[in-house]
């Protein structure tokens, strides 16, 4: 970052100090490997192999200077965010001395014993060797630790024997190539000349909860499962409606400062922070950038929030509902496309030119995400994200757009056949007919929408705090290109057959678009039961749970979409099925477990403790007196009662391998613990409570 600061060294100056980025490789690097470099990382092209010695020595060197002592291929296997395996660079020479040594070999590949990682069925254990291959595109990085360890590390991919992707980011990777392919495609048909590789944008925001660790560490439930799976809701919770862009309080900003400054260092360019919601949650969005990069820095960014915290005595919360009754977290993720001329194709112009991409994009997303709304939903289907979409404050699990009245109004008249009028003044040809001018603000906020357009980019907020973005913006990225590849094909059809002026044919193929797709476009309020039911006549699918979402990764056309543009082969989406399915299953087991756990060794000793209290108090009153004893006892007895039952239920759910059954145990046993909190006296209550949780810190 150039010195505007003229006030000493800000802590903006230290910005991307430990990443090898270009400017780092300049400084080690000669100049034929940094071209070379430069070539796959800006332009794309394959990555020569005869600079990978110069490139690791020099890594290798940078890195030392840092103080590193290991590295690491960083990858994003199927479930976990990362994993990582550390080498050093220790080379014990024949003098009993040692030297640093890496080597352009260690430094593309690197062959982890990856047998325990999911694969779904794509390796047996005799072929359980997977490959991480070096990602040129993410930049590598040095990792501090206050505490010890300094660890360069390399994001890479993660493949099996076969090349068979076994990680989040190989098929991210290949739908953009897919997406990048059909946006040049569609930017000959504008008569656009490339001048540039483009590539979709990602600016992530991520919600988090912060609590004091004091209360974490007696929450069984936290400390194994990431949410609370008992605690009945404090009479104030976020109902005031003050805690989100509230004040931030002094621990918190101080905890914000220093992520702020690991993450700027680790150059993610972090920007916005602010209170959210519910009282104890946050928020953190950084600067868009280039997709795959925006993924990985989002990865550091859950990283830093989750070791940050730790220092201020403090624990980051990343799962999408870790507490029932207020709101849960989620990552809006916002994306757009840099087209092949270098600019935003979601950005509303002010040329006739420009109006007529941009309206193309709107339409192009309007016929993937409506063809495709059920991929879309099962990008982002995890057990922790049940909880959060279709609860009162998230998006549904139907999937819609929102384009506000405005771009509502311009698309009805581009179906009726050109706009003539706007609700705005003004009028911008575009070649043939005419559109109204957009202004770039000109889009309302709909907070209760799945997928919004916000004036130059469209926020998917379906996905879940805790998840990466990866398995959502492959999703997003394959189904525009696929929507992009039917509509070039059209107009090229069209065009052979002798219709001369392509802004004529564009006007007829977007007005087709518009006509079969605009059941998806809601701008109303998506928590009202009208829209479930209206959704439910325009035949809109509503997937509640994750198995029935993820069922259409076995759908035959889902497995030919993905096949079509090169994402996955039809083996990889069969395995992505059976991984996402077995965690969806592992998820609520384990939470079945430790809930029947922490039923019987607190919950229901508890409520005992305090049976027995009131009969101690029964016996100190004065013949014939009651204190309204006898009505606590049956209200307490009756909600232990419940408890025991309903734990005798999860667990017979849990050896039926129920998770259904399982869900609905837990939420019987959580009722009726959740009303023993509500009575028994505090001193006696094994948990820490919701407002002690949300409010103190
Ligand atoms: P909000 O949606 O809360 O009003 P912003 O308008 O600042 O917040 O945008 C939220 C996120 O969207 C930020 O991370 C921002 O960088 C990102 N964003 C802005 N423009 C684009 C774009 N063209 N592509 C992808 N993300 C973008
Ligand atoms: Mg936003």
């Amino acid at each position: 970052m150039s010195k505007t600061c003229t006030c000493g060294t800000s802590k903006l100056d230290r910005f991307g100090e430990n990443v090898f980025s270009l400017k780092t490789m300049r400084n080690y690097l000669s100049e034929n490997a940094y071209q070379k470099l430069v070539s796959t990382i800006v332009k794309g092209e394959a990555l020569d192999h005869s600079i990978a010695d110069e490139v690791a020595e020099a890594m290798k060197t940078w890195s030392l200077e840092k103080g590193a002592t290991h590295f690491t291929h960083l990858f994003q296997p199927l479930t976990g965010v990362t994993a990582e395996k550390h080498e050093a660079f220790l080379m014990p020479d024949r003098e009993g001395g040692a030297v640093a040594t890496f080597s352009g070999k260690e430094l593309i590949q690197g062959e982890p014993d990856a047998s325990s990682f999911p694969s779904g069925g794509l390796r047996a254990t005799f072929e359980a060797r997977g490959y991480t291959a070096w990602d040129p595109t993410s930049p590598a990085f040095v990792r501090e630790n206050p505490k010890g360890g300094t660890v360069l590390c390399i994001p890479t991919v993660f493949c099996g024997w076969h090349g068979d992707a076994l990680d989040k980011k190989t098929g991210l990777i290949r739908s953009q190539h897919a997406l990048a392919k059909q946006i040049t495609r569609l930017g000959k048909l504008f008569g656009i000349k490339a001048t540039t590789r483009p590539f979709a944008t990602l600016g992530p925001e991520q919600e988090y909860f912060l609590i004091d660790r004091k209360f974490y560490e007696k929450r069984l439930d936290l400390l194994q499962t990431g949410r609370t799976l008992f605690g009945s809701r404090p009479a104030r919770h976020q109902q005031m409606e003050d805690h989100y862009f509230g004040h931030i309080k002094p621990r918190i900003m101080a905890f914000m400062d220093e992520v702020n400054l690991e993450l700027w260092k680790l150059g993610v360019p972090a920007r916005t922070q602010h209170n959210e919601v519910s009282p104890a949650q946050f928020e953190i969005a950084p600067i868009f950038e280039e997709q795959n990069l925006a993924v990985d820095h989002n990865v550091v960014t859950m990283h830093v929030l989750q070791e940050v915290a730790e220092r201020y005595g403090l624990v980051c919360l990343l799962h999408e509902k870790p507490f029932a009754g207020v709101n849960g977290s989620g990552k809006h993720n916002n994306w757009s496309v840099a087209g092949s001329d270098g600019k935003n194709w979601l950005s509303p112009g002010n040329t006739p030119h420009d109006n007529a991409k941009f309206l193309t994009m709107l339409c192009v997303v309007m016929k993937a995400v409506d063809t495709h709304a059920a991929l879309l939903r099962a990008a982002v289907a995890t057990a922790g994200n049940d909880h959060r979409l279709g609860a009162n404050e998230a998006p549904p699990a139907i999937i819609s757009i929102f384009l506000g009245e405005q771009l509502t109004d311009i698309i009805q008249q581009v179906e009726k056949g050109g706009a003539k009028s706007s609700k705005a003044a003004g009028l911008i040809e575009i070649g043939a007919s005419t559109l109204p001018k957009l202004p770039r603000d000109a889009t309302d906020r709909n907070r209760t929408s799945p997928m919004a357009f916000t004036g130059n980019k469209f926020e998917f907020r379906a996905v879940g705090s805790s998840q990466s973005c990866a398995g959502a913006n492959v999703v997003l990225n394959t189904i525009t290109a696929w929507a992009i590849d039917e509509l070039c094909t059209e107009i090229e059809a069209k065009m052979a057959a002798g219709k001369k002026d392509m802004n004529t044919v564009l006007q007829g193929v977007l007005q087709g678009i518009i006509r079969k797709h605009k059941r998806i476009l809601f701008d109303g309020d998506n928590y009202t039961d009208e829209w479930k039911a209206e959704a439910a006549k325009r035949g809109l699918p509503n997937l509640v749970k994750t198995p029935d979402a993820l069922a259409v990764l076995q759908d035959r056309k889902t497995v030919a979409l993905f096949e079509k543009y090169g994402v996955f082969s039809a083996r990889e989406t069969k395995s992505r099925y059976e991984v996402y399915l077995h965690a969806y299953h592992q998820t609520v087991t384990l939470e079945g477990f430790c809930a029947l756990r922490m039923a019987r060794t607190m919950v229901l000793p508890a409520a005992y403790r305090y049976l027995a209290e009131l009969g101690t108090a029964q016996a100190a009153l004065p013949k014939g007196a009651t204190a309204g004893i006898p009505a606590a006892v049956k209200e307490a007895a009756s909600l232990a009662e419940a408890a025991s039952d309903a734990a005798a239920t999860l667990e017979k759910a849990l050896h039926a391998h129920d998770s259904d059954a399982t869900l609905a145990a837990m939420l019987a046993l959580r009722t009726a613990a959740d009303g023993l909190e509500n009575m028994v006296p505090a001193n006696l209550w094994p948990l820490p409570s919701y407002a002690e949780m949300l409010f103190l810190m």
